[in-house]
């Protein structure tokens, strides 16, 4: 059986063609076959194995295709890439390769099909099919790849020891896969990362996060990292994390497991959004709960002032993973900040408090209110439907108040330099102390928030510090 359906796009034709004309035989293999025949639809990755070079072949395909794509070629790993529509093709030798101890980057020889489906990391990552066209569409599968598809198994083609000693980013690509495709991942090749976890240290920090940010981007993120988990890789990777583990208690006073509650609002939070960085705002929300732990007799557990040094948790855990320290980190900075402020406020919905919400969260305020509704892991369905509901009462709230008050992204309604020509004062901290009074006056309700009412309550505080109005 053959399958020329998956090779329909003309790009096949022409890499078959041009493999002809060198006279070497070619084959697509890896992420576009598997994918292929799970349904997952059309990849946009294709990656060809040239039994001879995979350069040449490259820009022979350049050559035959009508808008001669220029081909971007990589002379250390032997590859070549190309664009071709929207698709692109990644051109590679076959190869054997062999490693040593301390490093991740192989000796290299040339190969056969067959050493080169040896070095796959998976077997349905060394699914192959053949361009040539004696056999155009035929399925090279000697490991049984698509048994292991069929049954849902990440396996490894050689032994699982050696591949993953070999290579140790494969322990996360296993992870990764088995999270993306709900797979499981074979036992002995789950004793064998746990058993090479510490080799996960040869990685860069840069390939780790590649990989925990696909697990982020699955839709149950909580397989993966329970299996970053059970393999002890976790405790390398997000010690924050694993820190949150276990169920303390003292005098009849239990606190929840905050590890597997975690999980859960990453789970709950991947139904209704796609963006990377709140879910990686639900992943790290509850890292301070660790260092703040505390058991008072009166209270029992308390997790005192845990938002604060959660934030400052993740700029030291997004610098040591390499992570960009930009305004990405800083909104997951203010997310865990203010992960408890809506859920003060869902027991008592009053205007200031919402108005001083929108005001802190300025334009996260949704993103805010997405992370404390997936926050609610109570197994109580009243209290589930209780607290659901007064966060729909605080959404009410936050959009009558902001089409009332525009305080999301709040520009104070009166300049300092017009405080400053009303009193003719010069730079002092009398215009400060005007400023915030006006805010806190429109943030309580006090006043609305527009000029008129403005002018006239810094008129009133003027004169209440002893100053003159000598300007209107
Ligand atoms: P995705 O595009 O979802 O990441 P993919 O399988 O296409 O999936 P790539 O990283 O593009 O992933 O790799 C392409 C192929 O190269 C894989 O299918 C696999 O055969 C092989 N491969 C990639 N990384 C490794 C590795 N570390 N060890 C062995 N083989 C690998």
């Amino acid at each position: 059986m053959t399958h020329k359906k998956a090779l329909k796009h003309n790009i096949f034709k022409t890499i078959s063609q041009s493999a002809n004309e060198l006279q070497l035989d070619s084959y697509v293999i890896g992420g576009f076959v598997r994918d292929y025949f799970l349904e997952r639809g059309d990849a946009k990755d294709i990656d060809v194995v040239a039994v001879g070079s995979g350069i040449e072949l490259a820009q022979q395909v350049s050559k035959n295709l009508p808008t001669n794509p220029k081909v971007q070629i990589f002379k250390t790993y032997g590859t070549a890439m190309l664009r071709y529509d929207d698709i692109e093709v990644e051109f590679v030798g076959a190869r054997k390769e062999s490693y040593n101890e301390d490093s991740r980057n192989p000796i290299v020889e040339n190969g056969t099909l067959q050493d080169d489906q040896n070095r796959r990391d998976f077997t349905i990552n060394a699914l192959a099919l053949s361009l040539n066209p004696s056999n155009f569409g035929e399925l090279l599968d000697p490991f049984k790849g698509i048994e292991d598809l069929d049954k849902g198994i990440i396996r490894t083609p050689l032994d699982p020891n050696i591949t993953y000693s070999d290579d140790p980013l494969r322990m996360m690509r296993a992870i990764r896969f088995a999270t993306q495709l709900n797979f499981k991942i074979e036992e002995q090749s789950l004793k064998a990362i746990t058993d090479n976890k510490d080799r996960i240290k040869i990685i860069t920090k840069e390939r780790i996060v590649t990989e925990l940010n696909k697990i982020l981007e699955s839709d149950k993120p909580s397989i993966g990292f329970k299996l970053l988990e059970k393999t002890g890789l976790l405790d390398y990777i997000l010690p924050e994390l694993t820190a949150l583990k276990g169920i303390d208690e003292k005098e009849g006073q239990r606190h929840k497991d905050n590890f597997y509650h975690t999980l859960e609002v990453v789970d709950n939070i991947c139904k209704t959004t796609d963006n990377l960085w709140l879910r990686w705002a639900a992943l790290l929300h509850d890292i301070g709960k660790a260092p703040t732990k505390k058991f008072s007799k009166k209270v029992g557990w308390t997790f005192h002032a845990h938002e604060f040094v959660g934030s400052k948790m993740v700029y030291k855990l997004f610098k040591r993973l390499k992570m960009p320290l930009n305004d990405k980190m800083k909104f997951v900075q203010k997310m865990v900040l203010m992960s408890s402020r809506p859920i003060v406020l869902a027991s008592e919905v009053t205007d200031s408090a919402v108005r001083r919400l929108v005001f802190d969260a300025g334009e996260h305020v949704d993103d805010l209110m997405t992370l404390c509704e997936a926050d609610i892991t109570t197994k109580n369905p009243k209290k589930f439907n209780k607290y659901h509901n007064n966060f729909k009462l605080v959404r009410d709230k936050i959009v009558e108040v902001e089409e009332r008050d525009r305080v999301r992204n709040f520009q104070p309604p009166v300049s300092g330099e017009e405080i400053m020509k009303t009193f003719n004062l010069k730079p002092s901290k009398e215009i400060g102390i005007i400023k915030e009074a006006i805010k806190e006056a429109i943030l309580e309700g006090d006043i609305p928030n527009e000029y008129d009412a403005a002018h006239q309550f810094m008129i009133e505080k003027g004169k209440a510090l002893g100053l003159n109005v000598v300007n209107v």
